[in-house]
């Protein structure tokens, strides 16, 4: 049976996302955004090492084990250990925002353009069709932000933001996007999302924007929806204590990777399974 997975990797702080695609025949495909790894600390590199291993799959002799690698945005706790991750497991595709320079985003556009541990890479926007027959991956992939050849000085806003869709089941993943771009992105969310990631680690510009509206939360009318955040409390204090309160106001379920760890979204299509750990005890507010 068809399978969608989506493991929000606890990190510490940063994003790791593990994307996991079957079809009907039970084959695998695989798609990763962002990496945070540092040097001396490969956190989301081992998780990923053991999910291969403990699926049967003989990783070292593939040479491109991921069908798809998505950078959101160049900052450093999203993009620094990308380019381990595509030298260790490799992958069909590159993708990334046109971005503000820095210097980790030049490092992995070189890395892409000499290693053939990627073979095709490119800037995506609104206009990009990432479907087959080019990328083999039995979920819609569908890109929601940022608009076409559109470059913002402030680099969350350059963040890709992804909609995954297998059957009536979709999961929209944001990358640091704030609040200031939820307006026009809103309108091309699928219908009644079931998981949405909260923008920007739950910190209060992701949410409300600067008259302090919530434009991502107006829009989301299907009590089914569940949330879920890539928490950056130390040492960024996110979520914010605002965001918190407003999702508990709404009686939103949130999941937190400071709370839950690793927070796994699987769906066939139809019924939707959430798994975590409880580290606190408490749970998910
Ligand atoms: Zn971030």
């Amino acid at each position: 049976m068809a399978e969608l997975s989506v493991t929000v990797i606890d990190v510490g702080w940063g994003d790791c996302i593990l994307v996991d695609s079957q079809d009907d025949a039970g084959k695998h495909r695989y798609g990763l955004i962002d990496c945070n790894d540092s040097e001396r600390q490969r956190t989301a590199l081992g998780f990923v090492k053991r999910y291969f291993e403990r699926q049967g799959r003989n990783w070292k002799t593939i040479d491109h084990n991921f069908e798809w690698v998505l950078l959101t945005h160049g900052h450093a706790d999203h993009a620094r250990g990308l380019k381990e991750m595509m030298r260790t497991f490799g992958t069909k595709h590159f993708w990334y925002p046109k971005s503000v320079a820095s210097t980790t985003y030049g490092l992995l556009l070189d890395y892409a353009n000499r290693s053939k541990n990627v073979v095709h890479h490119q800037a995506v926007d609104v206009s990009k069709i990432l479907g087959p027959p080019q990328v083999d991956f039995h979920a819609d992939l569908e890109v929601l932000w940022p608009n076409w050849n559109q470059i913002d000085d402030n680099e969350n806003n350059n963040s890709v933001v992804l909609a995954l869709t297998l059957g009536d089941a979709s999961i929209v993943l944001t990358g640091d996007a704030e609040a200031e771009n939820w307006p026009e992105i809103v309108d091309r969310l699928p219908q009644n999302p079931t998981y949405i990631q909260i923008p920007h680690h739950g910190g209060r510009n992701g949410l409300f924007d600067p008259a302090g509206a919530t434009p991502l939360l107006d829009t989301i009318r299907w009590r089914k929806t569940r949330l879920v955040m890539s928490s950056h409390v130390v040492p960024h204090g996110h979520p914010h204590p605002d965001v918190v309160t407003e999702l508990s106001n709404r009686r939103f379920v949130a999941y937190r990777t400071d709370r839950n760890y690793h927070v796994t979204l699987t769906t066939n299509g139809d019924k939707v399974r959430v798994g975590y750990t409880h580290v606190s005890g408490r749970l998910p507010q």
